[in-house]
């Protein structure tokens, strides 16, 4: 039996990079997937076939996660094709980094929108159906940098540092019905997210990670299986760093 058989998992922006990673490793466990990105685009559309291919269904949705009525919608609708949502991953996340002298609120503003309250609209969309079915695992994509900041970052790590309050709370509000919410935070992977570095910057921080290896979005979607599954059926409201042992 795979570890996911028979679930419906529903991913945030996964179009690429480490959401992506996460809807093929779920989809090779055996779950139907369900993911959003702000525009279906080509690589959204090879997502779907790579997905169905391996014999479990998929469909692709454009949703905007920092948008509540368009997470409401986007709720109902995946319940109409899909039926349940056992798995919910708030994966999707921006940088705008910028030193606070330099930083606009425009960049704050839209940083901890689509970061964290992108969180609490697909969180609260999506917990009736969870609370009637008395089950449900949520994974929150939080950073190293929300647990230790990070200069220049000053957004993003006030928006990942929130969403592991909101994680733990979660966490509190929904054990009783068998509901866990739990996080990951990633160190330096390689996604269209880290391409922008300076080969100097990427240098850097591989010499001060104990691993001497970037991570692979690969090493972040064995984590959400485990954190998906019943392999973890008695963790909640914890963050697991997926860093190399990286200290920032
Ligand atoms: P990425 O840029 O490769 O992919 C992110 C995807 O999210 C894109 O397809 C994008 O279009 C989509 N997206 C952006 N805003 C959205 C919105 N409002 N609604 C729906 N989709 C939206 O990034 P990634 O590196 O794969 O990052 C995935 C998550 O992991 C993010 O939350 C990021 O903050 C976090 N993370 C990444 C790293 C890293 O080193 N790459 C480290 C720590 C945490």
């Amino acid at each position: 039996m795979k570890l996911l058989e028979n679930k419906k998992a529903l991913i945030t922006g996964a179009a690429r990079g480490i959401g992506r990673s996460i809807a093929l490793r779920y989809a090779a466990e055996g779950a139907d997937i369900a993911f959003t990105d702000i525009r279906i685009d080509d690589a959204a559309q090879s997502l779907v076939q790579e997905i169905e291919a391996m014999g479990v269904k998929a469909k692709a949705y454009a949703s905007d996660a920092s948008n509540f009525g368009e997470c409401e919608i986007l709720i109902a609708e995946v319940l109409k094709d899909f039926g349940a949502i056992d798995i919910l991953v708030n994966n999707a996340g921006i940088t705008r980094d910028n030193l606070l002298m330099r930083m606009t609120e425009a960049d704050w503003d839209l940083v901890i929108k689509v970061n964290l309250k992108s969180v609490f609209n697909m969180t609260k969309a999506s917990q009736s159906t969870m609370l009637k079915q008395r089950s449900g695992a949520i994974v929150n994509m939080s950073s190293v940098v929300g647990l230790e900041g990070n200069a220049g970052q000053s957004n993003y790590s006030a928006s990942k540092a929130g969403l592991i309050g909101f994680t733990k709370s979660i966490a509190q509000e929904l054990g009783s019905r068998n509901i866990r919410c739990n996080a990951i935070a990633p160190g330096f992977i390689e996604t269209a997210m880290t391409e922008k570095l300076t080969p100097e910057v990427r240098e850097g921080w591989i010499k001060n990670i104990p691993l001497r290896r970037s991570g692979k979005p690969e090493d972040v979607a064995n984590i959400a299986v485990f954190l998906a599954s019943e392999l973890s059926s008695y963790v909640t409201g914890q963050v697991i760093s997926v860093c190399g042992g990286m200290k920032m």
